[in-house]
């Protein structure tokens, strides 16, 4: 097999056990329920399980980033979900990191981090 097969083939066993790898829940803890108000619930995160797989914090995190750029713009979760012609519920776990963000990636404004940032573009090719 040639080195850089060989290499190719690392990379990817390594992300592929990158994803699989888990952490401990941050919604619940750990426990697999979380405390409410009214009582005991199970934990929506991790379906009670108390562990997560690790690219779920990157998708909290990218959902946050999701949240404030639709709040800085003073749009609701509602109508947020129509514009870009997705389910509310579905687009609502997207911010809540329950869904891989990269889903609706092609949907969301570039100013939004979804991967590395890309190299800046000269300031006067600026289409709309
Ligand atoms: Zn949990």
């Amino acid at each position: 097999m040639p080195p850089e097969t060989m290499h190719a083939l690392t990379e990817m066993l390594r992300i592929v056990s990158e994803q699989e790898e888990e952490i401990t829940c941050w919604d619940c803890d750990g426990d697999g329920f979380v405390k409410l108000f009214h009582g005991v619930v199970g934990c929506t995160r991790c379906g009670g399980y108390g562990a997560v797989p690790k690219i779920t914090a990157t998708w909290y995190e990218t959902g946050k980033a999701i949240k404030r750029a639709r709040l800085s713009r003073r749009v609701n979760l509602r109508d947020e979900a129509q514009r870009l012609g997705v389910n509310p519920m579905a687009y609502s776990d997207i911010e809540l990191g329950k869904i891989d963000p990269a889903t609706i990636a092609h949907l969301l404004p570039q100013n939004v981090a979804l991967s590395r940032p890309e190299p800046l573009k000269g300031a006067n090719d600026e289409k709309m």
